[in-house]
């Protein structure tokens, strides 16, 4: 291993106020893994990772560790701060297989769960060890949702969500692919049957559109739905990438590694929403980033852009006569995503915001008794960190809701 996880352990001050941990959205409790590791019990130090956070493996990959974390690391102020995303995957990808799954008293108590996302595979794992007989229900083929639709292979192997899914299995949770609840199977449908708790997980798969002229054209596509299977897709020597957010990398990144010779990505200010390495990547890659342009009109030709401008209070304005065709052969929109409306629209009860998000209290609980949701269908597009904190407190009220405790109200 070129990277020596050991040595970079033991750069760790054991900080008795550990301003790693309050960095990370979901507090691992990182000066104790680091401790464990380096007294020899790497079990201990998975398992302390796993209990606080069962995606460890994951996050350790794709986090934003430089705001989160590695960002907070007290080390970091002087020099570097301790790389903990590397010790982290290198603990949780050895643990891993060793999760044991036996021995759990099954309680007969049957909850399904929507979406196998981050949010889905959460709740299906806590309850399900907590004795629930759980069905996951996903629209795709596979499972993972943004992991696996969402995220490229050089960011996130998709091995790594194949051993989620024997973990998943291991556990007594059955799996129903290609069944998008809402269409044929409603919620309704799901009580009807036994479920005596739902959990919505469903993400954020309706792409933002720019509402100009150009949209429609046969060129021009939206980053998700291109990241969900970038092979099926030809679009040529060179790409203009609207939006500059993490998908925006993602899209330019995986364009270049499918043969594109010349990808833009073009940002309305000069913030780059995307974190710093992920920009510096795309950089390295051979991405060129274009800032302070708003796209007026996309063209079979390209995209015309027009210059603006921010005063000293943040006012834009478009700079006039700055109108500019910048020429590709293809298009693509990163510009976020909102929420679908399936289930909304065929499930009476079930209240939104005016972006569609699903609403709920702080432990997840819908305006539909019995009906629980967490993750970006609730937060809107946010990170996988959040969904698996949120869906851990939301899984504790679902326990106690089937408990028949009337505790989970404020
Ligand atoms: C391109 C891209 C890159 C990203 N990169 C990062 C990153 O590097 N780090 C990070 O932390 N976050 C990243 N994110 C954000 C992160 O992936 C999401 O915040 C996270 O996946 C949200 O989890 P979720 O479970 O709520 O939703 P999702 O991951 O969207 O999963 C929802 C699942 O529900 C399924 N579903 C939807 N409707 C139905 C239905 N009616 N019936 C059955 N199943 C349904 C979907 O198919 C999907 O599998 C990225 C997002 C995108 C789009
Ligand atoms: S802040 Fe840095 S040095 Fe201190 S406990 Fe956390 S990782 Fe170790």
């Amino acid at each position: 291993m070129s990277f020596n996880i050991i040595q970079e352990a033991q750069r760790c001050l054991n900080c008795k106020n550990p301003t790693c941990q309050k960095g990370c959205p979901i507090h691992t409790p990182i000066p104790d893994v680091i401790h464990a590791f380096l007294n020899g019990d790497i079990d201990r130090a998975g398992d302390l990772l796993f209990e606080n956070n069962p995606l460890s493996m994951i996050c350790s990959l794709i986090c934003n560790q430089e705001n989160q974390c590695e960002g907070h690391c007290i080390l970091g102020k002087k020099s570097s701060p301790v790389l903990f995303s590397n010790i982290e995957n290198y603990i949780s990808d050895a643990h891993f297989d060793k999760i044991d799954v036996s021995n759990i008293p099954k309680n007969g108590t049957k909850v399904a769960v929507i979406g196998s996302g981050p949010a889905g595979i959460t709740i299906a794992i806590l309850l399900a060890r907590k004795g629930y007989d759980i069905t996951l229900f996903e629209s795709r083929e596979k499972i993972g949702g943004v992991l696996r639709y969402g995220i490229p292979e050089f960011r996130l192997p998709k091995s790594n969500i194949e051993r989620y899914k024997k973990l998943i299995l291991a556990l007594g949770i059955k799996i129903r692919p290609n069944t998008s609840i809402g269409i044929t199977i409603t919620i309704d449908d799901l009580f009807r049957d036994g479920y005596k708790a739902i959990f919505i997980g469903t993400g954020v798969w309706k792409p933002n559109t720019l509402h100009i002229k150009g949209e429609s054209l046969g060129n021009v596509h939206f980053a998700i739905n291109y990241l969900t299977n970038p092979d099926v897709y030809d679009l040529g020597e060179s790409v203009n990438v609207i939006g500059a957010g993490n998908s925006a990398m993602d899209v330019a990144r995986t364009a270049i590694r499918h043969g594109c010779r010349k990808v833009t990505v073009f940002a309305r200010s000069e913030h780059i929403a995307a974190s710093s390495s992920e920009v510096e990547y795309a950089k390295i890659d051979g991405v060129k980033i274009i800032t302070n342009v708003e796209p007026i009109e996309i063209t079979d030709e390209g995209v015309i852009f027009v210059r603006v401008e921010r005063d000293s209070e943040g006012n834009k304005t478009r700079v006039e006569g700055s109108e500019q065709l910048y020429p590709a052969s293809s298009t693509i929109i990163a510009v976020s995503q909102g929420p679908r409306n399936r289930i909304v629209s065929t499930t009476t009860g079930l209240d939104v915001t005016e972006h569609g998000l699903l609403v709920t209290n702080t432990f997840g609980e819908t305006t539909r008794d019995g009906i629980f949701a967490a993750g970006d269908v609730v937060l809107g597009a946010r990170t996988v960190v959040e969904a698996v904190n949120y869906s851990k407190q939301v899984a504790e009220a679902m326990d106690k809701y089937l408990l028949g405790l009337n505790d989970i109200n404020d």
